[in-house]
């Protein structure tokens, strides 16, 4: 960008071209009212000058016109007073004699008696009138009624200042006060441009440093921020630019989350599908190659590990089928009432076997009268179940495993409490997230992909609320969430 392309440049030239041109208006307003003006003063100190003059000049005019006598008596006044032009003027305003600067010649024949008659009638001054020696001036005058060569309503005319102010650039030339006036007025104006292109140069180096930022953040720079510096619009648009640049920030670190998320979901889920696929065609190899050798009890047991793998593979499948909808957000919760007391008693029951059959002590804490929840039936069958299943699954033999409900301001608090082995502290703020385990082996004998609490979190926040994990190492975990009650007035009371 070439400095005649920079917005300075332009601000610049037309901030000056604008200072120039307000100049000369200023200027030329200032010397035609000074101009004005002192058509105004001379008026007025002359007011009655052709008043005072007529009864002198009376009788040199009433029958004839004395043109001897009169230049006689003119010379004589204008010998005090160089600056006026005498002249006799008809009743229409026709010019019958002329006492001006000897050697100018008449421009004019008549007179325009507009003006006479507004002067005679006392309007407000400066009225001015026609020089009869400049066909398109106007100057101020003096004018009394005279009679002449027998002929009343004919009027002394004078007109006043005579030549001196007959243009501008000498009225310049010739008034100190205007010269300084116009001197004060350039040098005001120089100063003012001054300033100006200082402030604009400030403004656009805001603006240019603002460039300079968002260039960098072109290359690549994200890190790149603006300088507010004031409150003005530039440094409102420099923390507008910093806002959006920290969401393009954040977005694109989502986006590089999302990315390794993505690259980690294929690679533990290729690793989780061919662990038991393998599995499963190893022993159904095994199988058909040794049929003849394998007595029917080993049969049973290859036969159904190939099933546990195949249960297994297929419960994977449907774990991640579950979260890339919760994920899609294509799970819309039918929330609706329905007694949750109820639903948690029944996911005991069903449970209840597994934790014989471990010797651990499953309890459900549920009392009586236990408002209805608002919220999806399903899906919170599905919470419980992730959570029991995890408790019953980790704890040890001997240990026991409790499911409570209790209310609270309006809400009812789940909470799945067991005591197993606890979670590391380490790993504890991960464990929500998916394909996370504690146990990093992915060894599939012990525990699943790592989904089952990632999909019952998804559930949770669904419904508003958060899962929540506390847990001690060797004394136990507790797994709680809040869902609310229905109906909700109850909320108030
Ligand atoms: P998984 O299918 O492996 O159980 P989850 O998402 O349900 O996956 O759990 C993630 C990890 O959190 C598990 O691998 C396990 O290490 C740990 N975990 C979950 N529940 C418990 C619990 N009640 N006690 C101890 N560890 C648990």
């Amino acid at each position: 960008m070439t400095f005649a392309q920079s917005f300075y440049a332009k601000l610049s030239a037309l901030f000056l071209l604008l200072i120039l041109g307000l100049g000369v208006i200023l200027a030329t307003l200032g010397v035609q009212a000074a101009g004005r003006y002192a058509d105004e003063v001379e008026q007025k100190l002359n007011r009655t000058l052709a008043q005072d003059l007529a009864p002198q000049f009376q009788p040199l005019t009433r029958d004839s016109i004395h043109h001897a006598a009169l230049r006689a008596q003119i010379r004589d006044l204008t010998g005090i007073n160089r600056r006026i032009e005498i002249y006799l003027l008809g009743g229409e305003g026709r010019i019958k004699a002329a006492f001006a600067e000897p050697g100018e010649a008449l421009a004019r024949a008549a007179v325009d008696t507009g003006p006479i008659r507004r002067f005679l009638e006392g309007g407000d001054l400066p009225i001015l009138g026609d020089d009869p020696l400049h066909p398109n001036q106007q100057k101020p005058f003096s004018v009394a009624p005279i009679t002449i060569s027998g002929q009343s309503g004919c009027y002394l005319y004078i007109i006043l200042g005579s030549e001196q102010y007959a243009s501008m650039a000498r009225m310049v030339g010739d008034s100190y006060i205007i010269r300084t006036a116009l001197i004060g007025l350039g040098l005001i104006l120089l100063v003012t441009a001054g300033v100006g292109l200082v402030l604009f140069r400030r403004l656009t180096q805001r603006l240019r440093s603002m460039l300079g930022v968002v260039a960098a953040f072109e290359q690549g720079h994200f890190s790149k921020r603006m300088e507010p510096g004031s409150n003005d619009e530039v440094g409102q648009l420099a923390r507008c630019f910093n806002r959006m640049a920290d969401t393009l920030g954040d977005t694109m670190d989502e986006l590089r989350q999302a990315d390794r998320m993505r690259r980690d979901l294929v690679a533990n889920v290729s690793h989780d599908l061919r662990s038991p696929l393998a599995s499963i065609q190893g022993y159904l190899e095994t199988l058909l190659m040794k049929d003849d050798a394998l007595d029917a009890d080993e049969r049973q047991r290859y036969l159904r590990t190939a099933l546990k793998n195949a249960q297994r593979l297929s419960n994977l499948v449907r774990q991640l089928f579950e979260l890339s909808k919760l994920d899609a957000q294509q799970v819309e919760p039918h929330r609706e009432p329905f007694p949750m007391a109820e639903l948690a008693q029944d996911i005991v029951m069903q449970y209840r076997p597994q934790a014989e059959a471990k010797d651990i002590t499953l309890r459900a804490d549920l009392p009586e009268q236990l408002a209805s929840v608002y919220a999806d039936i399903g899906l919170m069958e599905r919470v419980l179940s992730n959570l029991i299943d995890n408790a019953v699954h980790y704890t040890p033999s001997g240990g026991h495993v409790n499911v409570s409900l209790t209310r609270h301001d309006g809400r009812v608090r789940a909470r799945v409490r067991d005591t197993g082995p606890g979670i590391p502290a380490d790993d504890l703020p991960h464990i929500f997230e998916r394909f996370y385990r504690v146990e990093k082996s992915r060894d599939q004998n012990r525990g699943g992909a790592g989904l089952g609490l990632a999909i019952a979190q998804k559930i949770v926040v669904l419904h508003g609320s958060t899962l929540t994990v506390e847990s001690t190492m060797g004394q136990g975990t507790a797994f709680a969430f809040e869902l609310p009650v229905d109906p909700p007035e109850d909320v108030a009371r």
